[in-house]
């Protein structure tokens, strides 16, 4: 079974767009099922649980924390973590570049940004993503890369409003890759909502319940 919802979703969303797997919650025998059936991208939003798997399970996947991080757990992921896809301030910036350098590694990481109308949804406005960018202590780090933005849209049946939701932040996108190679990955689009991420020009779907059932 989720040998053949990878299969479906990866033909819906094109060679152009990777699909993550989101396997919170899920024990190790069906990550191991989905990654028997080609996956190698899995997404945690729990640093235990992340660390936890990555223990048990083969060493060529792609771990990608997927949900907000405090600063005082960096260091359990720094070693292995492949792209932090919510990293929604300077200080939480510092902190990953500090626990990469200590690592030798240079960690990729997505800068969330507010797009839901939801309170419980974290992120950068478009203000503090400039000034995130522009600020010395940004540029003084050399351990970590800034490689897109990541972003949620509103729980609703609205379409409408998800797909403006959607479109507000692949401007915004668009803003920061023009002329910057290494921004490449605009992270957008969940079960319910990834099919119009992509036609909204998302680069990277996270999908969970789609593939391995409803938590
Ligand atoms: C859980 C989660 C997902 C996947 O949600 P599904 O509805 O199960 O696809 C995607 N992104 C984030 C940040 C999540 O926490």
């Amino acid at each position: 079974m989720i040998g053949a919802n990878i299969e479906k979703i990866k033909e819906q969303i094109g060679q152009n767009v990777q699909l993550v797997a989101v396997s919170k919650t899920k024990p190790v025998e069906l990550l191991q099922e989905a990654y028997n059936a080609g996956q190698r991208v899995f997404g945690e939003n729990k640093v235990q649980e992340m660390v936890a798997k990555h223990e048990e399970l083969p060493k060529d996947i792609e771990w990608h924390l997927i949900g907000h991080l405090q600063s005082n757990k960096v260091k359990y992921i720094a070693t292995f973590v492949s792209l932090i896809h919510a990293v929604d301030s300077l200080k939480l910036l510092e902190t990953i570049n500090k626990e990469a350098l200590k690592n030798n590694r240079v960690i990729d990481c997505l800068l969330q940004i507010y797009i839901a109308d939801e309170d419980t949804k974290f992120g950068l406005d478009e203000t503090e993503l400039n000034a995130l960018l522009e600020s010395e202590t940004y540029k003084q780090m050399h351990n970590i890369r800034i490689v897109g933005l990541m972003g949620m849209a509103t729980n609703t049946e609205d379409e409408n409003k998800i797909r403006s939701e959607f479109r507000k932040l692949k401007s915004l996108y668009n803003k920061l890759a023009n002329g910057n190679k290494q921004f490449a990955i605009l992270s957008m689009g969940m079960s319910s909502d990834y099919k119009i991420a992509v036609e909204e020009g998302s680069t990277m779907v996270r999908v969970g319940s789609l593939i391995f059932g409803n938590r």
